[in-house]
């Protein structure tokens, strides 16, 4: 069986901070059915789920980063129930933090760069050592993005050139642009090489990434689609490299997001009966945050962003529920301290109403796919989205913009689809929309059917891993 090695900044349950840490805690369970063998690693951090476990060491290693002299420790689980191997690598200083990316101030770590150099140096040093060995490398995201650089072009790393890599964009936003003074901070190699880091007079991860890597895949056809039209100033890379980019879309880890198992659930699905699953979570979200009742509930969960449409959806709730909309709505989520400042003033000025909690929380996160009615996802742009997808799974309907991989898995009602699709997400759009989910809330068997119909969908990695698996063994044979 192919060995293939995910490199990634996330892992759940290990590190997560959004759908990347889902699906490479996911996919690596559902590869083996499709004929490929996985394998994780990440940085060790020094959060609640490292510190409580013990590892074993499996290799050590140093090299320089610039004028520094860096010691690393690739590491393992003594006692490992995940299903796959999870490799850690040990940098002390730079990733012994309990926050994945974020310092105290809410703002990135400001080595950041040190930190992507050193994390994928000692990943590839590792690997240049042989004593374990992977037919493939699939990195994810740009903090993974100068692996497919380090192996082509990296002098000591030679040995490792014939390894296909491919590399899985989750967000092409973020694109770990650093300053080519710190251009001496990756190992060794031809300054000949210089063009293929730069893009637009920076180092650029994603960039590099895109260049060196054996294929390209998005997180869902659509959104590979969407940057192939407009990618900003990388249009033009994604049009040069289309040869070997696609899309696959991604799943639910159905084991792990099961209504009638989640331990996060104090109310769990008995005997299918997801009247009774939905009304016990609902009421107990609704006493919870003290919450007008009568009424469908509207959840929100994610990052505070422009991208998510978090701003835009302040605007058209506030709007909506100062002419009386009959709706409650319950928003999770961390970011934009403006647009946190924004939703919990709407909290005060609507109490009965509006709940927002300021937080990143699994277990309430759950219980929000578990008991609300609805929910919504005004996304500017999303490359997946699997909210939409753990919403369904757990019978929450959802309503969202037409975007990326939103489209891929969520038909207008009106074309006897699964959800509410409303085209650009504005203030009118949005609203529009909760009239539309307030009225069909009102024809209760049309809303109980159409529940029916959600939680029988079939969104599960099977099919996605098979395609990952396809393409794997495409890089394989296309070596001999
Ligand atoms: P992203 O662009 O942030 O990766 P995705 O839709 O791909 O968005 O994945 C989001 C994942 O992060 C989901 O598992 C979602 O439940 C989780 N999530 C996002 N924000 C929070 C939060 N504040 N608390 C708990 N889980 C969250």
């Amino acid at each position: 069986m192919k060995k293939v090695l995910h490199i990634s900044s996330e892992c759940y349950p290990a590190a997560k901070a959004g759908g990347m840490g889902d699906v490479v805690g996911a996919l690596p369970l559902y590869l083996p059915a499709a004929g490929a063998k996985s394998s994780v690693i990440i940085p060790k951090y020094a959060n609640k789920w490292f510190k409580g476990k013990t590892f074993k060491a499996v290799a050590k290693g140093s090299f320089a980063m610039g004028p520094y002299q860096i010691d690393y420790k690739i590491q393992t689980l003594k006692k490992n129930t995940l299903g796959y191997d999870l490799y850690c690598v040990d940098l002390p200083g730079l990733f012994d933090r309990d926050s994945i990316y974020l310092d105290v101030d809410g703002h990135g770590y400001k080595d950041e760069p040190q930190r992507n150099i050193a994390f994928q140096t000692a990943v590839v040093d590792w690997l240049a050592k042989g004593k374990t060995s992977f037919d493939i490398l699939n990195c994810h995201d740009h903090m993974t993005g100068l692996i497919p650089f380090m192996v082509k072009y990296a002098t000591a790393y030679q040995s490792l050139s014939s390894t296909p890599t491919v590399l899985t964009i989750h967000n092409g936003m973020y694109k770990g642009e650093f300053d080519w003074k710190i251009a001496n901070y990756l190992p060794p190699y031809s300054s000949q090489h210089d063009g293929i880091l730069d893009w637009d007079h920076k180092i650029n991860s994603l960039a590099t990434a895109i260049k060196c890597a054996w294929k390209v895949n998005t997180v869902s056809p659509n959104y590979m689609k969407e940057i192939m039209r407009d990618a900003g100033p990388m249009t033009h890379l994604y049009h040069m490299e289309e040869h070997k980019c696609l899309g696959i879309l991604n799943g639910v880890d159905t084991k792990l997001w099961d209504p009638s198992t989640d331990s996060f659930l104090e109310h769990k699905l008995q005997d299918h009966v997801w009247v009774k699953f939905k009304q016990q979570n609902k009421t107990a979200l609704l006493k919870q945050f003290g919450l007008k009742s009568r009424r469908p509930l509207v959840g929100f969960i994610g990052r505070l962003t422009d991208q998510k449409g978090a701003d835009l959806l302040a605007e058209a709730l506030d709007q909506k529920l100062s002419s009386n909309a009959n709706l409650s709505m319950i928003i999770l989520g961390t970011g934009d301290v403006s647009i946190e400042a924004r939703l919990q003033e709407l909290a005060k000025k609507y109490p009965k109403s509006v709940a927002t909690y300021i937080a990143y929380d699994e277990g309430l996160a759950r219980s929000i796919y578990a008991g609300c009615d609805y929910l919504i996802m005004p996304s500017r742009f999303e490359p997946c989205g699997l909210n939409q997808l753990f919403a369904m799974r757990y019978g929450t309907i959802p309503v969202v913009s037409d975007v990326g991989g939103l489209v891929d898995t969520v038909p207008d009602i009106s074309i006897k689809g699964n959800g509410i699709v409303f085209g650009h997400s504005n203030i009118y759009a949005i609203q529009h929309a909760l009239e539309r989910a307030i009225a069909l809330y009102k024809e209760k068997n049309t809303f109980k059917s159409l529940r029916s119909k959600l939680v029988k969908l079939d969104y599960s990695w099977s099919k996605s891993a098979e395609t990952y698996a396809k393409l794997y063994q495409s890089l394989i044979n296309s070596k001999v």
